[in-house]
């Protein structure tokens, strides 16, 4: 089969793939792009396999970077474009069902598709957009299915992550996991325990904001998979399969700790045990502590001052994905009737208060402009640097 009318991003990487061939080399686009562009998908990244080792393909390019250069991956700067070349690899000798302890690198393609994961995911493409499909992976293509290349079980055996990207994959491109595949995912998923946090973790988010993460997820918890993740999220799991409608990122991990009837105390040890970054965490925590507080009760001028505009809207519409009225325009009004939107926004600031007040600086400077600040949000005080001093230093006098 030979794909007409490559894409441009493609045929931008048409001259890496002619220089590697004209050192004589063989080099082919491979994984997800082939697969992406034959399902008129959007394609993030076009990656590059290759006989040539990653020495090789130094010598050729002139702009490189080594980006995983013991896996065979270099990254190839060409005008303001990038593409990663992988050299064709085996992956022989894996340990504890992970990563293998050390890649060799083959002079053949067909060793290199042997060793990808699912069917769908081992097409190659040359520069022509002849279509090499080792595998019968067009078919499954066209029939919509994740089925491992070769022995499923000795396939998860080698490396269990697998297993989650199965369900990812279904997630994202609304395939069904083949019959043998899914059996061979049963008696391996408690494999998945070996796996890092950090790599659960990350095709679990890609998981989570798949358009048809409904199905994955319903799929993965009918077999128990979740059993084998960092944390507890089988409740989590249960509540998010029940949505059905699209999810960003962060929306799909507040929802995930708050179907999981976690604690304030709980989310952060959760989050913690699937490797995310404290910043990530704690936005998470703040958009959590703020979607409760709104099912509490409505928006009032202190929960819109102290969220902000933004995430006032950001909970809202995670308040209005479990069923709640959403109203934005009563936010707006609520956000654009405030006094100051900041502390900052204050007419008098630390300094000045110190130089009028002559004091000595302490933790009273913050609780004062605590003070002033609620005082000024809540219409009792104009926001008049005159004003905000005669009130001082009545404070002062009592
Ligand atoms: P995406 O669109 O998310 O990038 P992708 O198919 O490109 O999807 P990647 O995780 O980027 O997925 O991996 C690139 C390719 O490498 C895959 O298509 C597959 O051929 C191979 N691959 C990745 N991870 C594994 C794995 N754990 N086992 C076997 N092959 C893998
Ligand atoms: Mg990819």
């Amino acid at each position: 089969m030979k794909l007409n009318n490559l894409p441009l991003e493609f045929k931008q990487a048409l001259p890496v793939l002619a220089k590697l061939q004209a050192a004589g080399f063989l080099a082919y686009f491979v994984g997800g792009s082939v697969r992406d562009s034959l399902l008129g998908r959007y394609i993030h990244d076009v990656d590059i396999a290759t006989s040539a080792t990653p020495y090789e393909v130094k010598k050729i390019f002139c702009r490189t970077i080594d980006i995983g250069i013991e896996h065979g991956t270099v990254l190839v700067l060409i005008d303001d474009l990038s593409f990663e070349i992988t050299t064709f690899r085996t992956e022989d000798q894996y340990q504890d069902f992970r990563r293998p302890k050390s890649v060799a690198f083959v002079r053949s393609l067909s060793d290199d598709l042997k060793r990808r994961d699912f069917t769908v995911n081992a097409l190659a493409m040359d520069s022509s957009g002849e279509i090499i499909d080792l595998f019968d992976g067009l078919t499954d293509l066209s029939a919509k299915i994740i089925r491992a290349v070769g022995n499923p079980s000795e396939r998860f055996g080698e490396d269990a992550l697998r297993i989650l990207r199965a369900f990812r994959f279904v997630s994202v491109l609304g395939f069904e996991i083949d019959s043998d595949t899914l059996a061979g995912i049963a008696k391996t998923k408690h494999l998945l325990a070996h796996i890092s946090a950090e790599r659960i973790e990350m095709e679990l988010s890609k998981l989570l904001v798949g358009s048809f993460y409904t199905q994955a997820i319903g799929e993965l918890l009918k077999l128990e998979v979740e059993q084998g993740f960092p944390a507890d999220i089988t409740r989590g799991l249960k509540g998010l399969a029940k949505l059905n409608l699209p999810l960003s990122l962060e929306a799909a991990w507040v929802l995930l700790c708050y179907f999981n009837q976690s604690t304030p105390e709980e989310v952060k040890p959760l989050l913690k045990a699937f490797k995310h970054s404290n910043s990530f965490i704690k936005r998470i925590m703040r958009l959590l502590s703020g979607l409760y507080e709104r099912l509490r009760g409505q928006w009032t001028i202190d929960s819109v001052y102290s969220y902000g505009l933004s995430d006032c809207l950001a909970i809202e519409a995670l308040a209005d994905s479990l069923g709640q009225r959403r109203d934005d325009e009563q936010i707006r009004q609520l956000f654009a009737a405030l006094p100051i939107h900041h502390k900052t926004d204050l007419a008098i600031n630390g300094t000045d208060i110190l130089a009028v007040l002559d004091k000595k600086q302490g933790s009273w400077l913050g609780e004062v402009l605590s003070e002033l600040e609620y005082q000024v949000l809540h219409g009792r005080l104009d926001n008049r640097r005159q004003d905000l001093l005669d009130y001082l230093l009545k404070l002062e006098r009592k």
